[in-house]
């Protein structure tokens, strides 16, 4: 049996930053992960040649961001360079307008940046001179809400908010695209205070980071920290107990063996942690039935392409029309085949970002689309067949040059990274959902009612975008433990 001060349940963004961070603060810290490689769901492998992400995952900021804080605190700022895109070609917006035809915007990852933006938006969009006044009022709403403003408006919804400035149709098409992608949950039920706030940060800070190596490269650094700082990191090994003695945390178990730690940070998801990790028992009702009752957010389900070819230069593609968005009317009607012309496309086109990840001359693109986040559901074959049609739709390349082909769907996410607990629960795309009664000031606390025993990662202790949010986590989690927990 060994003893440690912190254990770190799960090697994702939110466990490696937590786990790097106390270790930096000189805690004796264990991270234990199933999976073999650091990174959880953003995380890199190398098969047959290629080093890969599972499915797209690009982040904003780009600039500025959490991971720049983190690479920085640890100095490992050379071991895991920071790709944030510069040029004129970055980023590329592909609309198809009301009569299905495919208009495209290329420009650079911040918007701000771009001079311009606004042509390019009135020309991609067809929006008219009243409706760019309408959306600059929008866009001046998103820049001058204070913080206590943005508090107020945690119930208040995205869509509807947006509906409430009389933009023009493609505007509410363009901001649903990108608001879906970076939270992945029905539009009108993102509140306003999370979506205003990440809109901010993208604007500012610009869109498509990656980093060089892949993009689990700084976690596999961090993970490396710990070890490098006195900690562990044992890989391949799930856990499967957290150990509790007189109501507070004592440790974990693994199949093989028990480790021991006043304070075990789990990064494996709230429900898999509260409802299977701590043996029954520990909790009140009350806390266990809201966790229970918490709602994961959507999938996003794809395919992985490699190519012979390069056959896309830009780096981040997302394709939409108007009609690609979900509320939550849409979302439901999905569920009963009612599905848009046009699927949303996130493309990342990683070997644009860093063509060593590729033999020479060859591209891999990572392609996702909306779906449900049930492992078990039956849309998401649906959904995959549909984005791949539109994909030979938009570039006929893509399949006349792949080599390879590897789909995946919600059931990959959830073996991937966190166990389906509560029925159709498992396969999200982020974590629980960002919608009204979730986050902002009603996101679950990342200290649990249980002594020692803290939640790491996208379901508690952030705000914003996928692994930027996990970053984040982890820096105010590790900060918690360091206030409780400081001999
Ligand atoms: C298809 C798809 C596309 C995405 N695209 C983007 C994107 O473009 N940009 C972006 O920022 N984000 C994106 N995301 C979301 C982002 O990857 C996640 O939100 C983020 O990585 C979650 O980090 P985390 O720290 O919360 O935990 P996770 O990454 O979920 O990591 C949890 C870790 O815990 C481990 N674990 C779980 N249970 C156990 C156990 N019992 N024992 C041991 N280990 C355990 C898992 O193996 C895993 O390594 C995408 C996700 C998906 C699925």
């Amino acid at each position: 049996m060994e003893n440690y001060d912190v254990i770190v349940i799960g090697a994702g963004y939110g466990g490696v930053t937590a786990g790097a961070l106390l270790a930096k603060a000189g805690k004796k810290v264990l991270l234990v992960d199933k999976a073999n490689q650091a990174g959880g769901k953003a995380q890199t492998i190398k098969r047959k040649g290629y080093a890969y992400e599972m499915w797209p995952v690009l982040s904003l900021p780009a600039d500025g961001s959490r991971f720049h804080d983190l690479v920085a605190e640890l100095g490992i700022e050379e071991e895991a360079p920071l790709i944030v895109p510069e040029g004129d070609n970055a980023i590329e917006l592909k609309y198809c307008d009301v009569n299905g035809d495919w208009r495209s915007y290329i420009g650079p990852s911040k918007q701000v940046d771009d001079p311009l933006a606004l042509d390019r938006m009135e020309e991609t969009f067809g929006v008219d001179a009243a409706g760019v006044e309408k959306l600059m009022a929008m866009m001046g709403e998103i820049f001058v809400l204070s913080e206590e403003a943005l508090d107020d408006l945690d119930d208040v919804g995205m869509l509807p908010w947006m509906r409430s400035f009389d933009v023009p149709e493609a505007v509410i098409a363009y901001m649903s695209a990108i608001m879906m992608l970076v939270f992945v949950a029905p539009v009108d039920r993102i509140p306003v205070s999370e979506g205003v706030r990440t809109m901010r940060q993208l604007f500012l800070g610009g869109g498509g980071r990656y980093h060089q190596g892949g993009y689990g490269k700084v976690a596999e650094e961090a993970a490396r920290y710990i070890e490098t700082h006195g900690g562990t990191y044992v890989p391949n090994t799930r856990v499967e107990e957290i150990v509790v003695e007189d109501d507070r945390v004592a440790g974990i178990r693994t199949a093989d063996a028990e480790y021991r730690a006043p304070v075990v940070i789990s990064n494996a998801g709230i429900q898999p942690t509260i409802l299977k990790l701590v043996p029954e028992g520990h909790f009140e009702e009350s806390y266990s039935k809201r966790i229970e009752q918490l709602e994961p957010g959507l999938g996003m389900v794809g395919v992985r392409y490699f190519l012979d070819e390069p056959v896309l230069d830009v780096g981040m593609i997302v394709a939409f029309s108007n009609d690609s968005w979900w509320d939550t009317e849409r979302y439901e009607g999905v569920q009963l085949g009612r599905w848009p012309e046009v699927p949303l496309v996130f493309a990342a086109v990683t070997t644009a970002y860093d063509n060593s990840l590729a033999p020479e001359a060859h591209q891999v693109i990572l392609v996702g689309t909306l779906g449900s986040p049930d492992p078990r559901s039956e849309i998401n074959d649906e959904a995959i067949r549909r984005v791949e049609e539109t994909i030979a739709e938009i570039w006929p390349e893509v399949p006349e040059h792949t080599i390879r082909r590897e789909p995946y769907t919600a059931a990959h996410v959830s073996n991937m990274t966190r166990d389906s607990v509560v029925p159709g629960q498992g396969g999200e795309c982020i974590g629980i959902a960002q919608v009204i009664g979730q986050c902002g000031q009603s996101k679950p606390d990342a200290r649990t009612p249980m002594s020692g025993l803290y939640i790491v990662g996208t379901d508690a202790g952030g705000y914003g975008c996928g692994t930027h949010q996990a970053v984040e986590s982890g820096f105010n989690v590790a900060e918690m433990v360091l206030e409780d927990h400081p001999a």
